[in-house]
């Protein structure tokens, strides 16, 4: 039986994994104490249930657990891992490189650092969504302190050539830092073999709870130095002050479990479903893909529709189908998505453009049902 509305904007937010939810239940309640306290069984608890979801998070990713910073999220992450280098890192230079395409709290941050002295570059995509190496490269100069380049796009799932990226970064001397908050758990993240100095993700893409997230930042070769966004009581190793939020972090180490275990065949399933919603939408011979498909997380696809007007598409679909059209962040204004755009989209191919999020829970029927919706309208 379908259920509406179907949710397929899994790349917005994802539902929580019930599991999860229980998992965290008994530390809203029975142990309530706080990580910090030394002094009794309370703070022990608490304490030990963080240590022990920071192993899961960093085994998820192949990371130490003392290299796993918890946040409220990957906007904070992705803040603390940009500010937190440029402060450090002034004396050695100025100069960050980053992409156009990147999510608004990497581009924000970096207009913020602009303010502060810092020379930002912004590299363009091809038309594919990927960047171009060789111009990566050339980009590097004497003042270069950091490289921060996604790992996978939120709003086309394209995969960007990390290892690659991390291989100059490393030839140079240069940090690499990746918003990885799109692919941790989606596709195996390895911050050894991907070469990554310092990544944010966050527990509510991945079936966790929203608020809460995390920077990993490289303690050996090399060891990686930010300084705290939050003055406070120095937790997180002075990182990142605050009580830390218990629940969440129980939550998000569940889910990095789940994940860990379950990616590959979800991955599969969704990749399934996600390419036959392709293909019988492109058979109406007025859909086109959005970013390379070979280079791509297996759940997402973006499509644009020739001739047909994204705002009409959106409000006949919305009624059933939850999904979004561009960004979620910048939606609600009527910009056509600055990520299509650095692909060199027409504006009206840009506001003709779906996203479909799949996920966990996502069905077969349901798929099937959003298609026939979608060509009945594309046709008409
Ligand atoms: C969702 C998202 C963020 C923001 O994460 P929050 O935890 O919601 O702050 C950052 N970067 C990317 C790529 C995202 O998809």
């Amino acid at each position: 039986m379908l259920e509406f509305p179907i949710y397929l904007d899994n790349n917005a937010t994802t539902p929580m994994e019930p599991r999860v939810l229980e998992a965290m239940l008994p530390f809203f309640t029975k142990y309530f104490g706080n990580a910090s306290s030394r002094t009794h069984s309370f703070g022990w608890e608490a304490d030990a249930a963080v240590e022990y979801a920071r192993e899961q998070v960093a085994y998820l990713i192949n990371a130490e657990p003392q290299e796993v910073v918890f946040t409220s999220g990957a906007t904070e992450a992705d803040n603390l891992a940009l500010k937190g280098i440029f402060e450090t890192y002034q004396s050695k230079g100025n100069h960050i490189i980053t992409v156009k395409s990147e999510h608004k709290a990497v581009l924000d941050s970096c207009k913020h650092l602009q303010k502060m002295g810092a020379d930002i570059t912004y590299l363009d995509v091809e038309a594919d969504g990927l960047i171009d190496i060789a111009i990566l490269e050339e980009a590097i100069n004497a003042r270069t302190i950091l490289i921060s380049v996604m790992y996978a796009n939120n709003e086309t799932g394209v995969i960007q050539p990390v290892k690659e990226i991390a291989a100059i970064a490393k030839k140079k001397g240069v940090l690499f830092f990746s918003d990885a908050t799109q692919a941790v758990g989606k596709i195996p993240v390895d911050v050894i073999k991907d070469g990554i100095d310092l990544m944010s993700f966050s527990a509510h893409k991945m079936y966790g709870p929203k608020g809460t997230g995390a920077l990993y930042v490289r303690r050996k070769n090399p060891r990686v130095r930010i300084a705290a966004q939050m003055d406070g009581g120095g937790h997180e190793r002075g990182m990142r002050s605050g009580t830390l939020n218990v629940p969440g972090i129980v939550g998000f180490g569940k889910a990095c479990e789940l994940a860990r275990i379950e990616m590959k065949k979800d991955g599969e399933r969704m990749c399934k479903l996600r390419n036959k919603l392709e293909a019988e939408l492109l058979k109406t011979g007025r859909a086109f893909i959005n970013g390379n498909t070979e280079h791509r997380l297996p759940n997402v696809s973006n499509m644009s529709f020739e001739n047909v007007n994204g705002v009409d598409l959106i409000s006949q679909l919305n009624k059933n189908i939850a999904l979004s059209s561009g960004s979620a962040c910048t939606s609600g204004t009527n910009e056509p998505s600055y990520v299509l755009k650095a692909m060199g989209l027409t504006d009206e191919m840009a506001r003709s453009s779906l996203r479909f999020g799949l996920g966990r829970f996502t069905t077969e029927e349901e798929i099937d049902y959003t298609i026939g919706q979608l060509i009945d309208i594309v046709n008409k």
